[in-house]
C-alpha cells in the first residue's frame, strides 16, 4: 500500500522551509525504498532496543525500590521528525497543526513548535501548555466546537482567536466573550470507514450551514473557513474526497453572504499506513477545488507520534493453565499496566498492541531473536494490574520461550491515546518514565540532545 516517496532529492529544502535545520541526510518514509545514505527507521530500532535493555538490566524484582520496575516509555523523537518531513514532502500546501489531545508529550510539543508547526488545543490546559512553549497564539486552532465559556475567556486573554463552531449556541458564546473570533464552521463528514467516529458528536449537517453563517453575519462575526474532521484513524481515501467537495459548497455560501472565506482545515485521521494513498487523493482534491491564495491547515494527531513511542512492561504475577484434556500448559500472564492504564488505547482507540519479549531470564530481545527455537509455542494470555475482569491486554499470543515473574515484555506503536488517557484506577500510577533517544541528528539538534 505505501508508495515511495517522489521528488526525494529535494527532501533538505522540505526540511528548511520553517525551520534552521541543515539535515544532510535524505530521509526513508516507513515502508518505502531506501533513498540515500542514511537509514532512520534501522537506526530507530536499534536506539530503542538499546534504551530498553539497559534501562531493565539494573531491575532486580528480589530487591528493587517499590515501583522501580514500573512500565516506562521509550520515545525517538527521530520519529516524529521524519514523520514532519514526510508530511511536508506529500502534504505540502497542507500546514500540520498537531493535534494536543493525541499525546501531550513535552518533547512532542517542543520538537514540533520547533519544526514550526501549529497546534489543535481542545481545552484551557491544552492552549496553555502550548503557549508556555513560547509558540505564538496566531499558531494555535481552538478546535473544539462546544466549548467551555471560561475557556472562551481564556483565549480571548491570551489572543488564540481561531476557534471551530457548528451550532448557533456558541455563536452567541463567542459574540459575548471574542468577537472577533478567526471562525470555522465545522462540517459533517461521512466517517463510517474510520477507527474512531467524531461525526456523531461534532459538525453542522449541510442544510444548517447557511443558516448558521446568517446568523454569524447578523452578529457580525468572522467566519473565515470551513473545518472537517474525516474520523480519527481514516481508511478510505474517498472519505476525503466528499468532505473537500462538502468545503467547498460551504465556501461558497460564506463568500455569497460576504464572509472573507480564505481557510480551510481538513482536520486529523491520517495513518502512517496508507498516509501516501490519502496524501496524493488530499492533495489532488484541495488543488481542484480551492485556488492557491486560500490557506489550507490540518490537524494531524497520531500520525506523528503513533509509531515513535514503544512500552515495556514487567511481568509481576503469573498462573499456570493446565488443560487435562490436551496435556498441554498455558499461562496467564499479570503485567503492571494495562487498560486502565497506558493500554486505554485498546478501549478508547480500538487497538490491538503485540506484546514481544524484552527479557526472559538472563536473555534480552536480540539473544532471544538469535536464539528463536522452532519447538512448539506456549500460548499465553496477557492481563493487567487491577482487579477488573476487562483488564486484558492480548486474550492469546504465542511465545517459544516460557516466561516467568519478573520477565519483560515491550509493545511498540505506542504513542497514540495512550499515556494520555490512562487513569490512576486502583492506585496504580498514571505516571511513568519516558526515556528520549532519537535517530535523527536534526531532531537532536533542535532539542539540544
Ligand atoms: C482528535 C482530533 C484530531 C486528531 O485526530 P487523529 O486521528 O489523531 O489525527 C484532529 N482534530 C480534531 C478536531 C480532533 O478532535
Amino acid at each position: 500500500m505505501v508508495m515511495a516517496p517522489s521528488a526525494v532529492s529535494t527532501i533538505t529544502d522540505y526540511a528548511n522551509t520553517n525551520v534552521e535545520t541543515n539535515p544532510k541526510h535524505l530521509i526513508r518514509a516507513r515502508g518505502s525504498s531506501f533513498v540515500g545514505g542514511y537509514d532512520g527507521p534501522a537506526v530507530s530500532k536499534a536506539l530503542v532496543a538499546d534504551a530498553l535493555k539497559k534501562r531493565v538490566q539494573g531491575v532486580d524484582g528480589d530487591t528493587c525500590e517499590a515501583g522501580e520496575e514500573d512500565t516506562f516509555f521509550v520515545a525517538d523523537l527521530g520519529e516524529v521528525y521524519r514523520q514532519h518531513l514526510r508530511w511536508k514532502m506529500h502534504l505540502r500546501r497542507i500546514k500540520p497543526h498537531y493535534a494536543v489531545k493525541c499525546n501531550p508529550d513535552p518533547q512532542v510539543l517542543k520538537l514540533l513548535a520547533e519544526l514550526g508547526t501549529g497546534f489543535d488545543c481542545a481545552s484551557k490546559a491544552e492552549i496553555e501548555q502550548v503557549l508556555q512553549l513560547g509558540v505564538d497564539p496566531s499558531r494555535i486552532i481552538y478546535a473544539q466546537p462546544c466549548k467551555t465559556k471560561s475557556y472562551i475567556r481564556y483565549a480571548a486573554q491570551e489572543g488564540v482567536k481561531q476557534m471551530t463552531f457548528d451550532n448557533a449556541d456558541e455563536l452567541y458564546k463567542i459574540k459575548q466573550f471574542l468577537p472577533d473570533a478567526e471562525l470555522f464552521l465545522r462540517i459533517l463528514t461521512d466517517d463510517s470507514a474510520s477507527l474512531c467516529r467524531l461525526s456523531l458528536k461534532f459538525g453542522a449537517s449541510l442544510d444548517t450551514t447557511g443558516s448558521l453563517l446568517k446568523l454569524a453575519k447578523e452578529l457580525d462575526l468572522n467566519v473565515v473557513g470551513v473545518a472537517f474532521h474525516v474520523g480519527s484513524g481514516a481508511s478510505d481515501p474517498n472519505a476525503f474526497l466528499g468532505a473537500v467537495s462538502d468545503a467547498r459548497a460551504v465556501f461558497d455560501q460564506g463568500i455569497a453572504l460576504g464572509h472573507d472565506m480564505r481557510n480551510l482545515d481538513v482536520g486529523g485521521g491520517f495513518i502512517s499506513e496508507t498516509f501516501e494513498p490519502m496524501a496524493e487523493v488530499l492533495s489532488k482534491a484541495i488543488d481542484e477545488n480551492f485556488p492557491s491564495h486560500v490557506r489550507i491547515i490540518g490537524e494531524p494527531g497520531r500520525y506523528y507520534v503513533a509509531d515513535a513511542f514503544t512500552i515495556a512492561c514487567n511481568v509481576i504475577a503469573r498462573r499456570t493453565v493446565d488443560d487435562a484434556a490436551s496435556a498441554t500448559k498455558s499461562y496467564m500472564l499479570y503485567l503492571n499496566d494495562g487498560v486502565y492504564g497506558n493500554f486505554s488505547s485498546i478501549m478508547f482507540d480500538h487497538q490491538h498492541p503485540v506484546p514481544q519479549i524484552l527479557k526472559c531470564g538472563d536473555k534480552t530481545a536480540q539473544d532471544l531473536v538469535s536464539q528463536k527455537t522452532s519447538g512448539p509455542a506456549t500460548e499465553y494470555s496477557i492481563w493487567g494490574p487491577t482487579c477488573d475482569g476487562i483488564d486484558c491486554i492480548s486474550e492469546s499470543c504465542k511465545f517459544p520461550q516460557t516466561l516467568d515473574v519478573g520477565d519483560w515484555l515491550f509493545f511498540e506503536e505506542m504513542g497514540a491515546y495512550t499515556k494520555c488517557s490512562a487513569t490512576r484506577f486502583n492506585g496504580f500510577t498514571d505516571k511513568h518514565e519516558v526515556i528520549y533517544v532519537s535517530s535523527e541528528p536534526g531532531a537532536k539538534a533542535l532539542l539540544g540532545m
